[in-house]
């Protein structure tokens, strides 16, 4: 492949989105372009240190293969769970083996790499990302939710991240929406994740299955209820299944009713739902798109009127925004240490 046209001058920026399962790298330059990616497995059962050590052996020869495309000014790297952003360490990553406490990511990229490196939670990386230069372009006050195996979330108002004061602003996925409602993984009760993540969407159907309803969803995995998932769901309800649409429906009913609040407190232009359970489409947004403006309705009319779409970057969100994180970062701070 020859390399395209980029002016030698051009500042990059390194975003590295480390999930479950996977490790997503990208290299964008100061327009969002992406101008290299790589995936590689997390294999997080075995340990901080090997993995940061295997991303950061992925890092350099990513580094090595841009040399000729700019110059790498810093690194974003985006964590699933509780981060410190400014001492660069993880504190509580909720699905990783010993959950990382105080495990010191940023140093240790500094180390490895020599580059300044900005951490933060994954959803708010998405959101950063989609913000820039996806979905939200040009939108000064959004809202996003994530949809996966949990439901991640973030703000941007006055076109910058919002952190609160301890960082975990944006927690949208534990807004309550079921005041006796099951138990999520945060140790609260009716968050909207427990009743409207993706392992939520699958057990609705389960049980559905299991009680003897008339659904297509039994033959679609062969009677093996392990089989099934929230895309079983989103085809079964494409091809109009009653049980699946009603699932759907639920599920945009709670996501919905999540967002309201968001949209009440907040008021932004736009709210950009990403994640793989929002490739479900229409189904879900039609029922979420009128139960947030019936919730969000005072007096005369929906508050705000927000748009509620789809986000754009698809997979790559957490490690665009990661990368352009590390550009804000770089331009406010200047090229230097990490803070
Ligand atoms: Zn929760």
């Amino acid at each position: 492949m020859t390399s395209e046209s980029v002016k030698p001058a051009s500042n990059l920026y390194m975003g590295v989105d480390v999930g479950g399962t996977t490790v997503n790298t990208a290299v964008i330059d100061e327009s969002g372009r992406v101008i290299t990616k790589e995936q590689i497995d997390t294999l997080a059962h075995q340990g901080s240190e090997a993995v940061l050590d295997r991303i950061c052996a992925s890092a350099d020869a990513l580094i090595k293969r841009v040399e000729a495309e700019g110059r790498l000014m810093a690194i974003g790297v985006a964590l699933p769970g509780i981060v410190h952003m400014d001492r660069g360490v993880s504190l509580f990553l909720t699905n990783f083996p010993g959950n990382w406490p105080e495990v010191p990511v940023a140093a240790f990229f500094l180390q490895r790499t020599g580059l300044p490196t900005y951490i933060m939670n994954d959803a708010r990386a998405a959101t950063w990302g989609e913000s820039r230069f996806g979905a939200g372009r040009g939108a000064h006050n959004m809202a996003m939710l994530t949809l996966g195996t949990g439901i991640g979330g973030g703000l941007v108002i006055n076109d910058d991240l919002y952190f609160g004061t301890r960082g975990w602003a944006g927690e949208i996925g534990h807004i309550t929406v079921e005041l006796h409602g099951p138990r999520c993984a945060c140790g609260n009760y009716g968050c909207v994740e427990a009743l409207a993540s993706g392992p939520a969407i699958s057990a609705a159907a389960m049980k559905a299955i299991r009680q003897g309803f008339a659904t297509k969803m039994r033959d679609m995995v062969s009677g093996d209820l392990n089989l099934v998932t929230p895309e079983i769901v989103a085809s079964a309800a494409e091809a109009g299944d009653v049980v699946a649409l009603e699932i759907m429906e639920q599920t945009g009913h709670y996501i919905g009713t999540a967002i309201a609040a968001v949209l009440l407190i907040f008021n932004p232009e736009l709210v950009v739902i990403g994640g793989g359970v929002a490739k479900a489409g229409r189904l879900l947004f039609e029922p979420i798109r009128r139960v947030a403006d019936i919730r969000s309705s005072l007096f005369i009319e929906p508050m705000g009127g927000a748009k509620i779409v789809p986000a754009e970057l698809g997979e790559d969100a957490g490690a665009i925004g990661a990368a352009a994180w590390a550009m804000r970062k770089t331009r406010v701070a200047g090229p230097g240490p990490t803070p």
